[in-house]
C-alpha cells in the first residue's frame, strides 16, 4: 500500500467513508463541496453548547460517582494511520482503566453513532484498558421547567456490550476506507443508488439524465441495481414489463410519454371534501436541541410564524394574515394568540405536508393547554393538498416523481417563483428568526429580515391557493 504515511484516518474521514465510500474520495481530491451554510453552521454552534453543558453535566454528576478518577477533555489517540479525538475520557488511575464518553446533541441514537463510538474504541484499545464505551446526549423525555436541570437533560447509554460485538466489522471497514487514499479512480468504489442533493454528483452520475431511474419514488436498491446493470439509467427507456408497482409505473409513464396524468373523477372526490371558507396555512420553525423555553423538550421545533390565507368562495378576494412573533420569551404563544384571532372557526385548513403542522399544533397544545381545543379542532379540519400529488391522482413529467411544492410550483404556476427572493428556504428562515431573537441584529437589518420572511412565509401559502384553483379549474 502506497498510502502517505503522515495521513491518518480521522473519525470524520472513517464516518464520511460509512456514508458513502466515494464522498470520502471527493474530500480527499479536493472534489466535494463542503461549504458551510448558516443553518449547518447554526447546527455545529448548537453542538459546541452541548458538549459544554455535557463536560458540565459530567464533572457535576458522574465524576463525584467516580473518586479518584479524573476527566480528560477532546485528547487525540493514534493508531498506526488511524486517529481519533475523545470528547470526554475517564481516566482511573488506580485500575489503570478508561472510560470512553461520546456526547452527541441527537436525542435519538443511530448506526453512525455507534459505528463513531466503536472507531475510537479500537483506536484507544491497542494502547489503553477501556471499560466503558457510552453516548451522552439529550433526553427527549426531558421537559424544561424554570433553568436548565443538566441532570435531568442528559442521558446516558452504555453502549460497550454493542461496540464490542462490532469491533470486526469496524476494523474491516476502517482498512477499507484507508484504501481510498491510494485509489486512484472513484469508480473502484462502492455505487452509491441515492443521488438527490448529492455533494458531488459529477462523480458517480455525470450527465444524468432529466428524469432517471433515480426519480421513481421508492424504486429499491436491488430494481436501481438491476436497471443499471441493464445499462438503464434513464426513466424513459425502464422497460414496459419491468416490475414497478401502480404508482411507480404512473410516474415513469408520464417520463415515457411526456403527458400529464390526471384521475379527474378522484380529484372530484378530494375537492369535494373542501369546505369553504378555505384558509391555507403554513408555519415556520427553527429547531433547538437544548429547550429554550419553558415546557420545550430537547430538539423541539419553536413555531414563530404563520402565514394564512383566506378564500371565502371561489371567485372572493383573497384576504390574508401574517405573524412574525419576535418575543423575549416563546414565540409560540404570542403566534397562538394571533392565530386564534384570525382563523375562522368553519371551514376547511389546507396545508402541504400535513403531518408536519399537525405535529406543531399538538406540540403547541401540551405547552398551552388553554389553546388546546382550538388546535384539535384545527387539526380536525386539515386537509393535505400536497395528497393529490402524492397519491398520483395528478402527475406532471416535470415534478419528476417528487410532490414536494418547490417542485410542483414552478410547473403548475411558473409566474410564482422562490428565485428571487432574498429568503427562499425553509431553513435560510430559521436563521433569520434565529439571529433576530438571540443575537445582535442592528435595526435596518432587522426590518429587510422580517421584510423578507414575510414574503417567503406569504408565498407558501399563495402557492397552495394558486394550486388549489388550477386543480378546481380540472373538474
Ligand atoms: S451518488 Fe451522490 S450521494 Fe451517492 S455517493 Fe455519489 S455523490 Fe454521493
Amino acid at each position: 500500500m502506497n498510502q502517505n504515511l503522515t495521513e491518518k484516518l480521522t473519525k470524520s474521514d472513517f464516518l464520511l467513508f460509512c456514508e458513502a465510500p466515494r464522498h470520502l474520495w471527493a474530500k480527499k481530491n479536493l472534489k466535494i463541496d463542503l461549504t458551510l451554510t448558516d443553518f449547518d453552521q447554526h447546527l455545529i454552534a448548537e453542538g459546541y453548547e452541548v458538549e459544554k453543558l455535557a463536560q458540565e453535566y459530567f464533572a457535576n454528576e458522574i465524576l463525584p460517582q467516580k473518586p479518584g478518577c479524573q476527566m480528560k477533555l477532546q485528547q487525540t489517540f493514534t493508531d498506526g494511520p488511524f486517529q481519533a479525538r475523545v470528547d470526554i475520557l475517564l481516566d482511573n488511575p488506580e485500575t489503570s482503566t478508561y472510560e470512553i464518553y461520546e456526547v452527541k446533541s441527537s436525542t435519538n441514537l443511530d448506526k453512525k453513532d455507534l459505528y463513531d463510538v466503536a472507531y475510537q474504541f479500537l483506536i484507544l484499545q491497542n494502547q489503553v484498558k477501556i471499560e466503558k464505551a457510552v453516548i451522552v446526549h439529550p433526553n427527549k423525555e426531558y421537559i424544561r421547567d424554570g433553568e436548565l436541570d443538566l441532570a435531568q437533560l442528559f442521558i446516558v447509554d452504555d453502549l460497550t456490550e454493542k461496540v464490542h460485538e462490532l469491533l470486526p466489522e469496524i476494523d474491516a471497514l476502517r482498512h477499507e476506507a484507508l484504501s481510498v487514499f491510494d485509489c486512484k479512480d472513484p469508480f473502484e468504489l462502492a455505487q452509491c443508488l441515492t443521488p438527490r442533493d448529492c455533494p458531488c454528483p459529477d462523480i458517480c452520475h455525470p450527465q444524468l439524465p432529466e428524469f432517471s431511474i433515480f426519480d421513481v419514488p421508492r424504486l429499491s436498491p436491488k430494481k436501481k441495481a438491476e436497471l443499471l446493470d441493464m445499462g438503464i439509467r434513464d426513466a424513459r427507456e425502464i422497460p414496459v414489463t419491468f416490475s414497478l408497482n401502480d404508482k411507480q409505473l404512473l410516474i415513469v409513464e408520464r417520463a415515457r410519454t411526456h403527458s400529464e396524468y390526471l384521475d379527474q373523477y378522484s380529484l372530484q372526490i378530494e375537492l369535494n371534501q373542501l369546505q369553504f371558507p378555505l384558509w391555507f396555512l403554513d408555519y415556520e420553525t427553527c429547531i433547538s436541541a437544548i429547550p429554550r423555553f419553558q415546557g420545550y423538550h430537547p430538539q423541539q421545533q419553536i413555531v414563530f410564524q404563520y402565514s394564512l390565507h383566506r378564500l371565502d368562495n371561489p371567485k372572493a378576494e383573497l384576504h390574508h394574515f401574517g405573524c412574525i412573533a419576535l418575543t423575549d420569551g416563546d414565540p409560540s404563544l404570542y403566534l397562538l394568540e394571533k392565530l386564534a384571532a384570525d382563523l375562522g372557526r368553519t371551514g376547511t385548513v389546507i396545508v402541504w405536508n400535513k403531518s408536519f403542522e399537525m405535529t406543531m399544533n399538538k406540540e403547541m397544545a401540551k405547552l398551552y393547554p388553554e389553546y388546546g381545543n382550538f388546535l384539535l379542532d384545527l387539526n380536525s379540519r386539515i386537509y393535505d393538498l400536497g395528497e393529490i400529488v402524492n397519491q398520483g391522482i395528478y402527475l406532471h413529467p416535470q415534478f419528476k416523481g417528487s410532490w414536494s411544492i418547490k417542485h410542483v410550483l414552478p410547473v403548475m404556476v411558473p409566474e410564482l417563483s422562490y428565485e428571487e427572493m432574498a429568503i427562499n428556504k425553509g431553513d435560510k428562515a430559521s436563521m433569520a428568526w434565529w439571529n433576530m431573537t438571540f443575537g445582535e441584529v442592528a435595526q435596518e437589518e432587522k426590518t429587510r429580515l422580517l421584510e423578507a420572511l414575510d414574503k417567503y412565509c406569504e408565498l407558501d401559502t399563495l402557492a397552495m391557493v394558486e394550486i388549489y384553483r388550477k386543480f378546481a379549474a380540472m373538474v
